[in-house]
């Protein structure tokens, strides 16, 4: 959040031609072991501006709100603010962060399916008018505490039902109930929105959500309400062979049931697909043992001639820490190994890598084949920048890992074509040479 006035709070790095982000890496690992650190975070803040320009050209229509949730680094928000992108936040705090980059009300919505009164009011005093709704005690209490409210019914799709731990939404059945009960209670109703995972492969999947949608806006119609906005939520990966398919999937039924003579707005809320390749999570070894196992995969006492030893690498961050995502059931990629600690061709073996806490829920990756590493060894996981990276830690807090913001010098100046700049929308940052 913002400190002094006409004080920068963040460093980015500008890379100049030369240099690359491993150049980076490489010399962030060598001050980090020399401070005796172990961890850290290389964010690529040119390639959050990218995947804003990947959007604009394959949806050019889709008005994009980032959920804060994904990643509330205050450079990620600072950007994406300047980018003139919305967001969507699920509570007080995130929105007070949002609001602190001057983000006008009229580009934030409020979602979550349970929100306290309090956040509500919040909204309400801030002038942030748009909130989702899926059920009745929510539309009581938004009644209650939020008389400007302007709703987005969230609609369930059946790609996410098949995901248990995701049953958001309401069917349609219900939504009419809805419909009907918002009138009474005189709250205005002035949209839909669902969500298609990102796990769903069916491109059927939003044949079957945008024809729900187009339901319950003739519903909301038939009752009087102006139903002016279509919120298609998340579910992006981040590539642009995904985006190209979906988009070639809705575009036919946008045009069908949402054509732009409507007047109907089209929104998405794409969170993994801004954030999740720019964040680099670099992490040390900090311990080592081996297993040995026979030829049928049992384990071993002792390592013998016939047996593949296995290795056990514990590392300096793990599930308690910026390897969250874990537990929250995503799987996590495995890591490349930093090149100064390898030499060419050495044989691989079967490896796990664990988290620090010697717990054992705390395995950040069960199986991946690495050469023999040691401990002061350093690896790379990339694309961690979805992955609950600047939540706080939910249990014992090990210090988090430092994030270190780089740019190229090609991106800054498309940036700046954007009319992006220091003085006026990214006051918060200073610019420095990489290397000086
Ligand atoms: C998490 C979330 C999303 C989706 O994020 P993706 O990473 O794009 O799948 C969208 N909307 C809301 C309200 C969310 O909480």
């Amino acid at each position: 959040m913002k400190g002094f006035a006409d004080e920068p709070n963040y460093v980015i790095e500008l890379l100049d031609g030369g240099s690359t982000l491993e150049d980076v890496i490489d010399s962030h690992i060598y001050e980090q072991a020399l401070a005796e650190k172990n961890a850290f975070v290389v964010a690529d803040i040119g390639a959050l501006m990218r995947q804003h320009i990947l959007w604009q050209s394959v949806m050019p229509l889709v008005r994009p709100f980032y959920p804060v949730k994904c990643n509330s680094s205050p450079a990620v928000i600072e950007v994406l603010a300047a980018l003139g992108v919305g967001f969507v936040c699920t509570n007080k705090a995130e929105t007070t962060l949002v609001l602190s980059h001057d983000v006008p009300p009229e580009n934030i919505i409020l979602a979550g399916v349970c929100k306290q009164l309090s956040h509500i009011k919040h909204a309400a005093k801030n002038g942030i008018n748009y909130l989702l709704c899926e059920n009745e005690a929510e539309l009581c209490k938004i009644a209650r505490a939020h008389p400007n409210a302007k709703l987005l019914l969230q609609v369930s799709t059946e790609s996410q039902a098949e995901e248990a731990s995701m049953a958001l939404g309401c069917s349609l059945k219900k939504c009419r109930h809805l419909l009907e009960m918002a009138k009474e209670l005189g709250v205005q109703v002035e949209g839909v929105t669902f969500q298609v995972p990102a796990s769903n492969k069916d491109p059927q999947a939003y044949t079957n959500a945008l024809s729900d949608a187009r339901c319950v806006f003739d519903m909301g119609e038939e009752l009087g309400f102006s139903m002016k906005i279509l919120d298609m939520g998340g579910g992006f990966s981040g590539s642009e062979f995904q985006m190209r398919q979906t988009h070639a999937a809705i575009k036919p039924l946008l045009d069908a049931y949402f054509p732009v003579t409507s007047g109907v707005q089209v929104i998405a809320e794409p969170g993994s697909f801004y954030v999740s390749s720019i964040f680099t999570l670099v992490v040390s070894i900090i311990g080592k043992k081996v297993v040995a196992r026979d030829l049928c995969g049992q384990p071993q006492d002792e390592l013998t001639s016939n047996d593949e030893p296995e290795f056990m690498y514990y590392m300096s961050d793990g599930v308690y820490g910026s390897f969250v995502g874990k537990l929250l059931g995503n799987t996590i990629p495995s890591p490349s190994v930093h090149k100064m600690s390898m030499t060419a061709e050495e044989p691989v073996f079967s490896s796990s890598l664990w988290g620090p806490s010697c717990d054992m829920l705390d395995q950040v990756v069960e199986h991946c084949l690495l050469p023999e590493l040691a401990v002061g060894d350093w690896l790379i996981f990339n694309n961690m920048g979805a992955s609950g990276q600047e939540e706080p830690a939910a249990f014992s807090d090990p210090e988090k890992p430092p994030v270190y913001y780089t740019i190229s010098m090609r991106d800054w100046f498309e940036m700046q074509k954007a009319g992006i700049s220091l003085d006026n929308t990214m006051k918060n940052f200073s610019l420095i040479h990489y290397g000086m």
